[in-house]
């Protein structure tokens, strides 16, 4: 939100086009892109945007969040809302960089631009820790530097500032020049260039002139020159420039890079003068970036001493939302990105997004706002949080508590973290969603500490956006109309359940399934919706299942009758799914069931066929396309048979994640998402259209040098021959780490070495073979990642990623994140 005004009819001139205006002045401050995410409706102007789906469907869902202001390209909503304000455009998404960019022309704004292949939300935020105490700035929220991104982080400029700091990121040809419009940026940064392929670019010079357009304007230019390999120097942009590098010639030239406890020393050479900084990071990455931003320092004019106090001073930058599990049934979501209002709003969502506790208790400290006066501050946090629904605010800091007032719901206040922690114990906090956020100097991880249980030292975590980018990527497969079930059996592949049943929820998929009806009741009680489907109906179970509206799968005709014996008399319509067995032969009825079934389901008005479906038993195998073709068409000459039957037309599905990637024919009306959420896929030649969504954890407890000869573990399984070091870790079978790992079939990441298992696997504890790495107790071993991926340690004991995944065990505390 900004203080300049804008009318419905204003930003109908600015973008030139066609309108139909009930309320011409109704007034614009939020532009909204996705109807999930709706801060003040009647303030706010949607836009249909078309990406991966359809921008225009989610109108009605944006109307019944009351929001009466949209920018459309299709005519027939106008005549469906009559009390709506429509602005008809050509395309939405150019109408929305047309604004952002009349928006950024009414400023005077000095503007810093920045892109490259990586870094670029880093060299951001740094630049904003580096630059906050002189500039009152704006910045783009996030990685917010997209054709979307970028309009919406300009959008944001207001009278007071005197800052901005944005990024651009593009994926193709022909991107940059818009967001260099959008931005209009005076001095460009260029963090570096990796490989062109990993961008969608056919070569890396194409990419870096693509790149280079952001910076066409500018006046002053920062950049290595060893990114800019191939062009010569004088088409670089920038009246000015300012290089860095280790070669001679820069501006700024690295003589020294030293780590030293945590931290490095750098020395480089600038103006003829030995100059030195150091910075409190020491991996590979954030040094770049931190001598990006000491570049741009120096080239900013400060004093090489005072960008070395500034700069040891900087913090990490974690754009990652923790969703944990609290004390007394609480999740607790600890965010400690930054405490402004922009990244309150995205909390806020996520708090949303996660609902499974009707209670919502925010904690929040005093924010950070430069510019705004604290009544307009807080009135804007107070509407948010009604907005969102929170029912308890707890405020900790003198200022929030003076406008106490503003709040319309159950609030506490504390002078400052430490009353809070006083306090603690007769506070009551029980399943209820609670949110943690504050500003870095309230120390809050002290507060998130009492509110979550111990973390026993191995963790899993799961990537709930790489979760969502890939149900992304297999809607991109799927022909318009298809439905998607995803599948979160098995506490969904081993990743959690409600948290990842609510993440789909919020994505809208159309359905769930469980294996077991347990698994169904417990996403009802997390508040989930979505209709699920149980597998493995127990007949036990049944009047739980009906209960809870569960849809069993019906299999066979005694399990059918049983359930038909479950429901009441006056049941209507309770829907069932139908498996039919094509050849996987586990459960499903036969072909020369179905007429008794016909007669059955004919007469039965009680229940209805709400699909019928079969599983595929080897959609990723190239050797049994044969088999799967014959599945498919004997699939379809039963469900067709019963179809005539029933006079409607069932929801029909058969292909799960390797289906969907090899047999396009194959959707049908919906299709089966599993493994393929979770970011594997067997059919993909190489899974880079996947994000990896797990990562496990564990930690070194103690560390031992062993002499020649010496044995490890049980049975003296392990032998060092030559003597060296083992380090022991927190992990066992009983956690879900196979005891066919030992003996060094296995082996773990610690401090950046892959290191193998010496000895058997315990219950809770493994050894491995540490010999010539600089380990401690306490060091963190990476048992899977992106690098050391679940795909290789299934080939090390000659399983499949499922059975991995599925094994971790439940005594294994989940963390869930999201930016
Ligand atoms: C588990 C399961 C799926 C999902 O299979 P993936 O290979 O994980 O995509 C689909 N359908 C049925 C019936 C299943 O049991």
């Amino acid at each position: 939100m900004h203080n300049l005004i804008y009318t419905v009819s204003r930003i109908k001139e600015i973008l030139n086009a066609d309108a139909r205006l009930v309320d011409e002045q109704a007034v614009i401050n939020y532009i909204v892109t996705d109807s999930r995410s709706v801060l003040v409706p009647e303030n706010s102007l949607f836009f249909a945007l078309s990406s991966h789906r359809n921008g225009h469907e989610f109108i009605k869902d944006a109307y019944s969040k009351s929001i009466r202001n949209f920018v459309v390209t299709e005519k027939k909503y106008v005549s469906q809302y009559q009390d709506c304000n429509f602005i008809l455009v050509n395309d939405a998404l150019t109408a929305l960089q047309k604004l952002a960019t009349a928006h950024r022309n009414q400023f005077d704004l000095e503007t810093i631009g920045i892109t490259g292949s990586n870094g670029k939300t880093i060299v951001k935020e740094w630049l904003y820790q580096l630059l906050a105490t002189d500039y009152s700035i704006v910045r783009s929220p996030k990685s917010y530097n997209s054709q979307i991104g970028v309009p919406l982080s300009v959008w944001q400029i207001d009278t007071h500032d005197t800052l901005g700091i944005f990024e651009a990121g593009i994926s193709a040809v022909n991107e940059m020049e818009t967001l260099a419009e959008i931005i209009q940026p005076q001095i460009g940064i260029l963090t570096n260039i990796g490989e062109a392929h990993a961008e969608g670019f056919s070569s890396k010079k194409e990419k870096l002139t693509e790149k280079l357009k952001l910076f066409k304007e500018t006046a002053l230019f920062i950049y290595s020159p060893d990114y800019v390999e191939g062009i010569n120097s004088e088409y670089l942009p920038g009246k000015r420039k300012f290089s860095w590098s280790g070669i001679q010639g820069a501006d700024l030239r690295i003589i020294t890079v030293k780590p030293v406890k945590g931290n490095c020393r750098l020395q480089a050479i600038f103006e003829d003068k030995e100059i030195a900084c150091t910075l409190p990071f020491n991996d590979k990455a954030s040094i770049e970036d931190g001598i990006i931003c000491w570049a741009t320092l120096l080239a900013l004019g400060y004093a090489p001493a005072e960008a070395d106090l500034r700069l040891q001073k900087l913090t990490p930058v974690s754009m990652r939302l923790e969703l944990k599990n609290g004390i007394n049934q609480c999740s607790v979501i600890d965010d400690s990105y930054s405490a402004d209002i922009s990244s309150l709003a995205i909390a806020l969502d996520f708090l949303n997004q996660q609902n499974q506790h009707p209670k919502k208790t925010v904690i929040l400290s005093e924010l950070f706002e430069t510019g705004k006066n604290d009544l307009d501050l807080y009135t804007e946090i107070a509407d948010l949080l009604a907005q969102k629904k929170v029912t308890r605010l707890i405020g900790i800091g003198s200022h929030i508590a003076e406008y106490a007032s503003l709040f319309k719901f159950e609030t506490q206040f504390f002078e400052d973290t430490h009353a809070f922690i006083e306090a603690f114990p007769a506070l009551q906090f029980n399943h209820e969603t609670i949110l943690v956020k504050g500003a870095r100097r309230f120390e809050f991880g002290r507060i998130s500490k009492l509110l979550t249980q111990k973390i026993h030292d191995t963790v899993l975590e799961i990537d709930l956006n790489a979760m969502a980018a890939n149900l992304q990527f297999y809607r991109s497969k799927i022909q318009p109309g298809v439905k998607v079930m995803a599948m979160v059996k098995a506490f969904s592949y081993g990743s959690g359940s409600f948290e990842i049943a609510n993440l789909l929820q919020f994505h809208k998929v159309d359905y769930l399934a469980v294996a077991y009806a347990d698994e169904g009741i417990a996403l009802r009680k997390a508040g989930i919706s979505l209709p699920i489907m149980v597998m493995s109906p127990e007949e036990s179970a049944f009047e739980a299942i009906i209960e809870h509206q569960l849809e069993p799968e019906i299999y066979s005709l005694e399990i059918f009758n049983s359930f038909l014996n479950a429901i009441s008399e006056h049941q209507v319509e309770y829907p069932i799914h139908v498996k039919i067995d094509s050849g996987m032969h586990r459960l499903g009825f036969d072909e020369n069931d179905i007429e008794e079934l016909s007669d059955v389901l004919k007469e039965e008005k009680r229940i209805k066929v709400q699909s019928i479906f079969s599983h595929l038993v080897a959609s990723g195998e190239a050797e049994h396309d044969g088999f799967t073709q014959q599945q498919i068409d004997k699939f379809k000459r039963i469900s067709s048979q019963l179809d005539n039957v029933l006079g409607y037309k069932p929801i029909l599905h058969i292909s799960n994640t390797s289906g969907i990637s090899r047999w396009p024919d194959a959707q049908m009306d919906l299709v089966r998402l599993g493994i393929g959420l979770y970011g594997f896929d067997s059919a993909l030649t190489d899974n880079r259209g996947l994000q990896t969504t797990m990562v496990l954890k564990t930690t070194v407890t103690q560390v031992k040098v062993l002499a020649a000869g010496e044995t490890v573990g049980y049975s003296r399984r392990g032998v060092l021959t030559n003597g060296g070091k083992i380090a022991t870790v927190k992990i066992g079978y009983a956690d879900g780490y196979s005891r066919a790992f030992g003996n060094g079939v296995g082996n773990m990441i610690v401090n950046g070495h892959l290191v193998p298992t010496i000895g058997s696997i315990c219950m809770d504890m493994t050894m491995l073979d540490v010999t010539g790495v600089d380990v401690k107790p306490g060091d963190e071993a990476i048992v899977f990642n992106q690098e050391h991926n679940i795909m290789e340690l299934a080939k090390q004991i000659n399983t499949i990623p499922y059975e991995i995944l599925t094994n971790i065990s439940q005594r294994v505390k989940r963390v869930y994140f999201y930016e």
